[in-house]
């Protein structure tokens, strides 16, 4: 240990023990002229005393030394352990301290001392013997109190290592004002005070006297820490953040970045700090980025969400989304914090969804067009459809009408026959009737007029027809001249009325073709009924057919009923 021991025997403690590996190193000479022996008995008792041999932090706070033949002494022990050694301070625990008066120039001590913004003390062997007030309040002590007592107990654990070494420098430079240590000191409630000490000596009344002035750092201390604890919180905050940080200067360059950035672009941090933060992005974003932050240096402000892509090692394209904001220092923007977070792959997934989409929308298109192709399509085909059928219905027409008179030809009659005759059957008293009707003299109109003349003679009786019957009777151009009508559910005499009704019809309404011939066209109706339980349908044809060939033999323009033979 390289302190002059000696110089601590006045600032520490008036007596001295050093301990070192191979024993007692160092004793004070006081010691042994205290204990009335010469020092290598007393070195020798003190390796073998029982109170230190053991670590420093160990040894009681008092030991009882007694040597051959002399009563025991009682001392105040500190222990510190210094270096490889441990250095124990004894002074005597019940000396009263030297009263003040006693250093002849006591008032230079106030003079000096007494207002200075800051704690003073004057140490003598370890005592104090001056402080002023502003200490005493610090260490919530009355002056009697810090007054006699030892630097030692008012010396925080850690601290009294920083003061040994502190006297040493102050001795050295034989006036340490210069030189501030740390020093921290206990008040008595147990507060810790942290000064910067400035120390020196001073020879009075044959002493050498340690003075102290403590300026009280305690606040300034207590916000460095906090400020300290701050710093590494946002260390942690800022390197172990998910997000990309960065600080930029105002000439772009980057201050600081944390790990999130270089595992970001592939490169170590060192590399990444202090070079330009434009390096890693293509020019045209380059220049774009440039802009956004000189104006974030020169209006203040923020940017906020914007997108920019950057270049990571090897080529790899990243997108970024960022946030930056300028860092003003009285006043002034002194650097800009940007924020990021890789977007990458969300961009990724976007592209794929835009792309997703728009195959979708054309797939959407696509489908809208065949549907609307298989809508024209089907439309065609229902038009076709349709046609087909009004074709089918006209053909179905056309099998069963008769082309001259648009009346249903015989066929059909015959199936319409039929079913009434099933209809008929199918009741307990049903009747049905036929009209079989024969134009009187026909062949003169194609004799005279020629054969179309004799058409038009057909198609006026058909019209006349049509219009002198029921809508459930079916009337039907039975062959040549001759026309048929059934009529449901109508007996002999209902059958007679229309049978008469259309003779006098036709004789009434004359025939003209063109402007020469108005000619009178009649009739022979023979009327035939059967009722249910007659299934032959020749049975009822045959029965008109017989009374219109009746009609005829009886000068025609008749109407007559089937007669039984
Ligand atoms: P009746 O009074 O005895 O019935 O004498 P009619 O002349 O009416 O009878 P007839 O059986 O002698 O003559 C029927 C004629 O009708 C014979 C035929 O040439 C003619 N005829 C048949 N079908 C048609 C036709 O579609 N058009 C024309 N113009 N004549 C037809
Ligand atoms: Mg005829
Ligand atoms: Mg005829």
């Amino acid at each position: 240990m390289d302190v002059d021991l000696t110089t601590l025997e006045a600032a520490l403690a008036p007596y001295i023990v050093l301990f070192g590996d191979s024993g007692v190193q160092y004793v004070s000479a006081a010691l042994a002229k205290r204990l009335g022996v010469i020092d290598d008995e007393l070195r020798r008792n003190l390796e073998k005393f029982p109170a230190f041999c053991c670590p420093a932090n160990e040894i009681p706070p008092t030991v009882s030394l007694a040597m051959t033949g002399r009563d025991a002494e009682v001392f105040a022990c500190t222990a510190i352990p210094f270096d490889d050694c441990k250095l124990i301070a004894l002074s005597d625990e019940k000396q009263p301290s030297r009263p003040f008066f006693e250093y002849a120039d006591r008032d230079t001590f106030v003079r000096m001392f007494k207002n200075v913004p800051a704690g003073s003390l004057v140490v003598d062997g370890g005592a104090i013997v001056y402080t002023n007030d502003f200490l005493c309040s610090l260490l919530e002590m009355k002056r009697e109190e810090v007054l006699g007592s030892r630097i030692i107990g008012i010396l925080s654990r850690q601290s009294r290592r920083d003061f040994i070494k502190a006297c040493e420098t102050w001795h050295m430079q034989d006036n340490g004002k210069d030189t501030g240590c740390d020093l921290v000191l206990v008040s008595n409630r147990g507060r810790m005070l942290h000064f910067v000490a400035r120390g020196g000596w001073i020879e009075r009344a044959s002493r050498q006297l340690l003075w102290i002035i403590l300026e009280d750092v305690t606040e300034k201390d207590r916000l460095v820490r906090a400020l300290k604890e701050e710093q590494q919180k946002f260390s942690a905050l800022f390197g172990d953040l998910p997000a990309g940080m960065i600080y930029v200067s105002p000439r772009g360059r980057i201050i600081e970045c944390n790990a999130y950035v270089a595992d970001l672009v592939g490169y170590p941090r060192e590399q990444i700090m202090d070079s330009i933060f434009t390096d890693y992005v293509s020019h045209d974003q380059a220049d774009t980025l440039n802009e956004d932050f000189r104006r974030l240096f020169t209006d203040g402000g923020e940017i906020t969400k914007r997108e920019c892509q950057i270049t990571a090692k090897g080529g790899r394209p990243v997108t970024i989304e960022y946030n930056a904001r300028a860092i003003h220092r009285k006043g002034h923007p002194v650097k800009a914090l940007m924020m990021f977070s890789d977007v990458t792959d969300k961009k990724a997934l976007e592209l794929e969804l835009l792309e997703k989409n728009a195959e979708m929308e054309r797939t959407l298109w696509d489908m809208a067009e065949v549907k609307d192709a298989l809508e024209a399509r089907a439309g065609e085909l229902n038009k076709a459809t349709e046609d087909l059928k009004q074709l089918n219905e006209k053909l179905g027409m056309l099998s069963i009408t008769d082309g001259l008179t648009e009346l249903y030809n015989h066929r059909h009659f015959q199936d319409r026959l039929s079913e009434e005759i099933e209809r008929l059957n199918r009741l307990k008293d049903g009747v049905l009737s036929l009209l079989m009707l024969d134009i009187d003299d026909f062949k003169r109109f194609n004799d005279t007029y020629g054969h179309q003349c004799g058409d038009m003679v057909l198609k006026h009786i058909a019209a006349l027809l049509k219009g002198s019957i029921r809508s459930i009777d079916i009337l039907a151009r039975y062959g040549g001249e001759e026309f048929a009508v059934i009529l449901p559910n109508a007996t002999t005499e209902q059958a007679v009325i229309v049978a008469e009704r259309i003779r006098q019809t036709i004789r009434s309404s004359p025939f003209s073709y063109g402007q020469a011939i108005a000619a009178k066209v009649t009739v022979s109706i023979g009327v035939g009924t059967i009722t249910s339980g007659h299934k032959d349908k020749s049975e009822l044809v045959k029965k008109a057919d017989s009374a219109m060939y009746a009609a005829k033999a009886k000068w025609k323009d008749r109407v007559e009923i089937w007669e039984v033979d």
